[in-house]
Protein backbone atom coordinates (compact mmCIF):
# COMPACT_ATOMS: atom_id res chain seq x y z
CA UNK A 1 0.00 0.00 0.00
CA UNK A 2 1.14 3.50 -0.80
CA UNK A 3 1.13 6.11 1.85
CA UNK A 4 0.48 9.26 0.45
CA UNK A 5 2.27 12.43 2.37
CA UNK A 6 -0.11 15.49 2.17
CA UNK A 7 0.43 17.91 -0.31
CA UNK A 8 2.09 21.07 0.70
CA UNK A 9 0.07 23.94 0.39
CA UNK A 10 0.87 27.46 -0.80
CA UNK A 11 1.30 30.42 1.59
CA UNK A 12 0.98 33.92 0.58
CA UNK A 13 0.97 37.54 2.11
CA UNK A 14 -0.98 40.15 0.16
CA UNK A 15 1.19 43.12 1.23
CA UNK A 16 -0.66 46.13 0.99
CA UNK A 17 -1.92 48.62 4.13
CA UNK A 18 -4.83 49.24 6.32
CA UNK A 19 -6.04 52.07 4.13
CA UNK A 20 -6.09 50.45 0.64
CA UNK A 21 -8.36 47.60 0.81
CA UNK A 22 -10.86 46.83 -1.01
CA UNK A 23 -13.30 47.75 1.48
CA UNK A 24 -12.73 51.32 1.72
CA UNK A 25 -11.64 52.06 -1.55
CA UNK A 26 -15.06 54.62 -1.51
CA UNK A 27 -14.01 56.29 1.65
CA UNK A 28 -10.22 57.05 1.32
CA UNK A 29 -8.86 58.18 -1.74
CA UNK A 30 -6.08 57.46 -3.54
CA UNK A 31 -4.18 60.61 -3.55
CA UNK A 32 -4.71 60.80 0.16
CA UNK A 33 -2.35 57.22 0.44
CA UNK A 34 0.87 59.49 0.82
CA UNK A 35 -0.27 61.01 4.05
CA UNK A 36 -1.41 58.23 6.26
CA UNK A 37 0.46 56.03 8.74
CA UNK A 38 2.24 53.69 7.10
CA UNK A 39 2.31 50.50 9.21
CA UNK A 40 3.01 48.05 6.54
CA UNK A 41 7.00 47.51 7.55
CA UNK A 42 6.61 46.57 10.68
CA UNK A 43 3.51 44.59 10.27
CA UNK A 44 5.39 42.48 7.69
CA UNK A 45 8.81 42.18 9.74
CA UNK A 46 6.18 40.39 12.39
CA UNK A 47 5.14 37.89 9.77
CA UNK A 48 8.75 37.70 8.30
CA UNK A 49 9.31 36.76 12.18
CA UNK A 50 6.07 34.34 12.59
CA UNK A 51 7.53 32.24 9.21
CA UNK A 52 10.88 32.03 10.97
CA UNK A 53 9.79 31.10 14.02
CA UNK A 54 7.36 28.13 11.72
CA UNK A 55 10.48 27.62 9.01
CA UNK A 56 8.27 28.07 6.45
CA UNK A 57 8.48 30.11 3.06
CA UNK A 58 5.80 31.39 1.46
CA UNK A 59 5.27 34.19 -1.66
CA UNK A 60 4.33 38.17 -0.57
CA UNK A 61 1.99 39.53 -3.36
CA UNK A 62 3.00 42.95 -3.13
CA UNK A 63 1.41 46.29 -4.40
CA UNK A 64 3.83 48.39 -6.74
CA UNK A 65 2.81 51.40 -4.74
CA UNK A 66 3.92 49.29 -1.38
CA UNK A 67 7.25 48.35 -2.79
CA UNK A 68 7.97 51.93 -4.27
CA UNK A 69 8.27 53.06 -0.58
CA UNK A 70 9.22 50.26 1.02
CA UNK A 71 12.69 48.65 -0.87
CA UNK A 72 14.46 47.71 2.50
CA UNK A 73 11.24 46.09 3.84
CA UNK A 74 11.38 44.04 0.29
CA UNK A 75 14.75 43.07 0.38
CA UNK A 76 14.41 41.70 3.74
CA UNK A 77 11.56 39.42 2.56
CA UNK A 78 13.74 37.86 -0.76
CA UNK A 79 16.51 37.76 1.66
CA UNK A 80 14.91 35.31 3.95
CA UNK A 81 14.17 33.50 1.00
CA UNK A 82 10.39 33.98 0.19
CA UNK A 83 9.31 35.27 -3.41
CA UNK A 84 8.15 38.36 -3.83
CA UNK A 85 5.10 38.32 -6.66
CA UNK A 86 3.10 40.78 -7.88
CA UNK A 87 -0.14 42.28 -6.36
CA UNK A 88 -0.88 45.02 -9.18
CA UNK A 89 0.41 48.78 -8.78
CA UNK A 90 -2.49 50.42 -5.94
CA UNK A 91 -5.05 47.85 -5.85
CA UNK A 92 -7.31 49.00 -8.89
CA UNK A 93 -9.30 45.61 -9.24
CA UNK A 94 -8.87 43.98 -13.10
CA UNK A 95 -12.56 44.83 -14.03
CA UNK A 96 -11.75 48.07 -13.95
CA UNK A 97 -9.15 48.08 -16.64
CA UNK A 98 -9.51 47.04 -20.31
CA UNK A 99 -7.07 45.47 -21.29
CA UNK A 100 -4.31 47.71 -22.25
CA UNK A 101 -5.10 49.42 -19.27
CA UNK A 102 -4.19 46.11 -17.50
CA UNK A 103 -1.23 45.64 -19.41
CA UNK A 104 0.11 48.97 -18.07
CA UNK A 105 -0.50 48.17 -14.24
CA UNK A 106 1.18 45.06 -14.26
CA UNK A 107 4.01 46.43 -16.08
CA UNK A 108 4.25 48.85 -13.80
CA UNK A 109 3.84 47.12 -11.10
CA UNK A 110 6.83 44.55 -12.44
CA UNK A 111 9.07 47.33 -12.70
CA UNK A 112 9.43 48.65 -9.43
CA UNK A 113 9.24 44.95 -7.51
CA UNK A 114 12.28 43.33 -9.79
CA UNK A 115 14.22 46.58 -9.10
CA UNK A 116 14.26 46.66 -5.46
CA UNK A 117 14.39 42.98 -5.11
CA UNK A 118 16.63 41.77 -7.97
CA UNK A 119 14.43 39.04 -8.77
CA UNK A 120 12.06 38.18 -11.68
CA UNK A 121 8.47 38.48 -10.58
CA UNK A 122 6.41 35.45 -12.53
CA UNK A 123 3.68 35.46 -10.57
CA UNK A 124 0.49 37.94 -10.06
CA UNK A 125 -2.50 37.41 -7.73
CA UNK A 126 -5.59 40.70 -8.49
CA UNK A 127 -6.68 42.72 -6.29
CA UNK A 128 -9.52 40.73 -4.66
CA UNK A 129 -9.64 38.45 -6.55
CA UNK A 130 -10.88 40.45 -9.53
CA UNK A 131 -10.17 38.14 -12.75
CA UNK A 132 -13.86 36.92 -13.37
CA UNK A 133 -16.30 36.88 -16.29
CA UNK A 134 -15.45 40.62 -16.78
CA UNK A 135 -12.38 40.14 -18.08
CA UNK A 136 -12.09 37.44 -20.53
CA UNK A 137 -8.82 38.92 -21.77
CA UNK A 138 -6.47 38.66 -17.98
CA UNK A 139 -5.21 35.81 -18.15
CA UNK A 140 -3.97 36.27 -22.07
CA UNK A 141 -2.32 39.33 -20.67
CA UNK A 142 -0.24 38.06 -18.05
CA UNK A 143 0.75 34.98 -20.46
CA UNK A 144 1.98 37.62 -23.38
CA UNK A 145 3.58 39.44 -20.52
CA UNK A 146 5.75 36.37 -19.32
CA UNK A 147 4.09 34.95 -15.98
CA UNK A 148 4.30 31.90 -14.83
CA UNK A 149 1.35 31.75 -12.60
CA UNK A 150 -2.06 33.26 -11.46
CA UNK A 151 -3.85 33.32 -8.56
CA UNK A 152 -6.34 35.63 -8.78
CA UNK A 153 -9.92 33.62 -9.60
CA UNK A 154 -12.38 32.59 -6.35
CA UNK A 155 -14.65 30.19 -7.81
CA UNK A 156 -17.96 31.28 -5.63
CA UNK A 157 -19.82 33.97 -5.87
CA UNK A 158 -18.75 36.35 -2.82
CA UNK A 159 -20.65 40.33 -2.28
CA UNK A 160 -17.27 41.65 -3.06
CA UNK A 161 -16.05 39.15 -6.22
CA UNK A 162 -16.38 35.50 -7.52
CA UNK A 163 -16.27 33.26 -10.84
CA UNK A 164 -18.73 31.24 -9.91
CA UNK A 165 -17.91 28.64 -13.12
CA UNK A 166 -14.34 28.40 -12.70
CA UNK A 167 -12.68 24.74 -11.56
CA UNK A 168 -12.09 24.87 -7.77
CA UNK A 169 -7.91 23.42 -8.46
CA UNK A 170 -5.52 24.66 -10.76
CA UNK A 171 -5.83 24.71 -14.41
CA UNK A 172 -4.58 26.24 -17.83
CA UNK A 173 -6.61 29.36 -18.87
CA UNK A 174 -4.95 29.90 -21.91
CA UNK A 175 -4.50 26.97 -25.01
CA UNK A 176 -1.06 26.96 -25.74
CA UNK A 177 0.52 28.43 -23.12
CA UNK A 178 2.09 27.57 -19.59
CA UNK A 179 0.27 29.70 -17.64
CA UNK A 180 -1.70 28.50 -14.84
CA UNK A 181 -4.20 29.71 -12.57
CA UNK A 182 -4.19 28.73 -9.18
CA UNK A 183 -8.09 29.75 -7.61
CA UNK A 184 -8.32 30.63 -3.90
CA UNK A 185 -9.01 27.60 -2.12
CA UNK A 186 -12.61 26.55 -1.39
CA UNK A 187 -13.95 23.99 0.48
CA UNK A 188 -17.74 22.23 -0.29
CA UNK A 189 -20.02 21.09 2.24
CA UNK A 190 -23.77 20.10 2.77
CA UNK A 191 -24.48 20.91 -1.42
CA UNK A 192 -22.47 24.39 -0.61
CA UNK A 193 -18.85 26.04 -1.71
CA UNK A 194 -17.25 28.72 0.37
CA UNK A 195 -14.40 30.25 -0.30
CA UNK A 196 -11.98 28.81 2.73
CA UNK A 197 -8.47 30.32 1.74
CA UNK A 198 -8.00 32.98 4.23
CA UNK A 199 -9.13 36.85 4.47
CA UNK A 200 -12.25 36.50 6.54
CA UNK A 201 -12.88 32.62 6.74
CA UNK A 202 -9.74 32.37 8.93
CA UNK A 203 -9.69 35.49 10.60
CA UNK A 204 -13.66 35.64 11.77
CA UNK A 205 -14.40 32.23 12.33
CA UNK A 206 -12.68 30.04 15.08
CA UNK A 207 -9.29 27.99 13.71
CA UNK A 208 -11.10 24.85 14.11
CA UNK A 209 -13.26 25.32 11.02
CA UNK A 210 -10.31 26.83 8.59
CA UNK A 211 -8.60 23.40 10.32
CA UNK A 212 -11.11 21.29 9.17
CA UNK A 213 -11.68 23.18 5.84
CA UNK A 214 -7.83 22.47 4.88
CA UNK A 215 -7.83 18.94 5.94
CA UNK A 216 -10.79 18.37 3.79
CA UNK A 217 -9.09 19.40 0.95
CA UNK A 218 -5.87 17.90 1.47
CA UNK A 219 -7.41 14.91 2.37
CA UNK A 220 -10.98 13.72 0.57
CA UNK A 221 -10.09 16.05 -2.12
CA UNK A 222 -6.59 15.34 -2.22
CA UNK A 223 -4.87 18.71 -3.61
CA UNK A 224 -2.81 21.44 -2.11
CA UNK A 225 -4.57 24.53 -0.74
CA UNK A 226 -3.89 27.71 -0.68
CA UNK A 227 -3.56 30.53 2.22
CA UNK A 228 -3.66 33.88 2.05
CA UNK A 229 -4.05 36.98 4.77
CA UNK A 230 -2.58 40.29 5.13
CA UNK A 231 -0.25 42.54 6.97
CA UNK A 232 -2.82 44.88 8.48
CA UNK A 233 -4.90 41.52 9.47
CA UNK A 234 -2.25 41.12 12.56
CA UNK A 235 -2.54 44.83 13.16
CA UNK A 236 -4.95 45.78 16.49
CA UNK A 237 -3.37 48.80 16.65
CA UNK A 238 -4.33 50.70 13.09
CA UNK A 239 -6.32 53.81 13.03
CA UNK A 240 -9.93 53.31 12.37
CA UNK A 241 -11.51 54.20 9.66
CA UNK A 242 -14.51 55.52 11.03
CA UNK A 243 -16.59 56.83 8.03
CA UNK A 244 -16.71 53.77 6.14
CA UNK A 245 -19.95 51.16 5.89
CA UNK A 246 -20.51 49.52 9.40
CA UNK A 247 -20.13 45.88 7.41
CA UNK A 248 -17.08 46.47 6.20
CA UNK A 249 -16.06 48.30 9.91
CA UNK A 250 -17.55 45.06 11.42
CA UNK A 251 -15.53 42.83 8.65
CA UNK A 252 -12.32 44.57 8.63
CA UNK A 253 -11.68 45.11 12.16
CA UNK A 254 -12.79 41.92 14.12
CA UNK A 255 -10.64 39.53 15.70
CA UNK A 256 -7.21 41.18 14.83
CA UNK A 257 -5.74 40.45 18.20
CA UNK A 258 -6.22 36.69 17.59
CA UNK A 259 -4.52 36.41 14.39
CA UNK A 260 -0.85 36.18 15.48
CA UNK A 261 -1.82 33.23 17.15
CA UNK A 262 -4.04 31.55 14.80
CA UNK A 263 -1.53 31.81 12.06
CA UNK A 264 1.58 30.43 14.40
CA UNK A 265 -0.96 26.92 15.06
CA UNK A 266 -1.98 27.14 11.03
CA UNK A 267 1.93 27.60 9.74
CA UNK A 268 2.48 24.23 12.92
CA UNK A 269 -0.35 22.20 11.48
CA UNK A 270 -0.03 21.73 7.98
CA UNK A 271 2.88 21.63 5.44
CA UNK A 272 3.55 25.30 3.49
CA UNK A 273 5.27 26.50 0.58
CA UNK A 274 6.25 29.21 -2.03
CA UNK A 275 3.37 29.65 -4.73
CA UNK A 276 5.80 29.84 -7.14
CA UNK A 277 6.70 25.94 -6.19
CA UNK A 278 2.76 25.35 -6.08
CA UNK A 279 2.51 26.23 -9.71
CA UNK A 280 5.57 24.09 -10.61
CA UNK A 281 4.05 21.18 -8.82
CA UNK A 282 0.25 21.64 -10.62
CA UNK A 283 2.25 22.60 -14.19
CA UNK A 284 2.99 18.66 -13.81
CA UNK A 285 0.14 17.79 -12.91
CA UNK A 286 -1.79 19.29 -15.24
CA UNK A 287 -2.14 17.58 -18.91
CA UNK A 288 -1.02 20.27 -21.40
ZN1 LIG B 1 -5.27 42.90 -1.85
Amino acid sequence: MVTLTPPVNGLSVDVEDWFQVGAFENVIERASWDGLDLRVERNCDAILALFDQAGVKGTFFTLGWVAQRCPAMMRRIVDQGHEVASHGWDHARVFTFDRAGFSADLARARAVLEDVTGQAVIGYRAPSFSIDTRTPWAHAVLAEAGYRYSSSVAPIVHDHYGWRQAPRFAFRPVADSDLIEIPVTTVEWAGRRMAAGGGGFFRLLPYAVSHWALRRVNGRDARPALTYFHPWEIDPDQPRVGHAPWRSRLRHYSRLGAMAGKLQRLLGDFAWGRMDALARAESQRLPR
